[in-house]
């Protein structure tokens, strides 16, 4: 199927921004102060997924903001790539008290809407930033120190997409040896960006025997 137009698909995805501030159930609805919805590029083929809003973009509304966005910005920008190539959201929209993990009936709260973001964005890659957003989004328990830097190929929300499990850059803030890791697993990513796209009927292709 083609992929909408670049207007058509920021649009909507505006429209999904305003379906989540009015009728989002969450629980933390009441205790933050905006709603961070994500932000950047809505034609992204590179798509990251963090945890949570911390303070700053619980005040700003925008993720990624405070001193891990701005790592990941450099860390980024290292492999030549800016944050207005980029989609960057978290697995939940609203700030929790204190910064504490989030808890299952926030992420279920958030993750049809997390869906519906991939679904029309059409990433090629996501990176997914920590454990929460690593195991919601391989359906996986594994953590990210088991499985960070190795692209996995999975089905989310109806696509198929590489999933780039990366340690959070607030880690990497916090140990030198974790921001190395983050370092040279994002050096990665330009060569797996540049990988041909999946072709969906390529088994059903095969099966005809035609080049046998
Ligand atoms: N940490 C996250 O996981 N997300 C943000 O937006 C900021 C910090």
């Amino acid at each position: 199927m083609a992929s909408k137009p670049p207007i058509e698909r920021r649009e909507e995805l505006v429209s999904v921004y305003r379906e989540m501030c009015d009728s989002h159930a969450c629980p933390l609805r009441d205790v933050r102060t905006k709603l961070v919805f994500g932000a950047g590029n809505a034609n992204a083929d590179l798509m990251f997924v963090g945890e949570a809003p911390g303070a700053t973009e619980d005040q700003t509304g925008l993720p990624f903001v405070g001193r891990a966005g701005k790592l990941l910005d450099e860390l980024l920008q290292e492999q030549g790539i800016q944050r207005s190539d980029v989609f960057i959201t978290n697995v939940i929209c609203c700030r929790p008290p204190g910064n504490r993990d989030p808890l299952p009936e926030e992420i279920d709260a958030c993750k049809p809407y997390l869906y519906r973001k991939i679904q029309l964005i059409e990433p090629k890659v996501i990176c997914t930033l920590g454990n929460f957003a690593t195991k919601l989004l391989t359906g996986n328990p594994t953590g990210i120190t088991k499985v960070h830097g190795r692209p996995q190929e999975r089905e989310v929300a109806g696509r198929v997409i590489q999933l780039f499990p990366l340690f959070h850059p607030a880690a990497a803030l916090r140990t030198d040896s974790v921001k190395q890791l983050l370092r040279e697993d994002l050096a990665k990513l330009p060569a797996l960006l540049a990988e041909p796209p999946e072709d969906p009927e390529a088994d059903d292709i095969e099966q005809l025997g035609l080049f046998q």
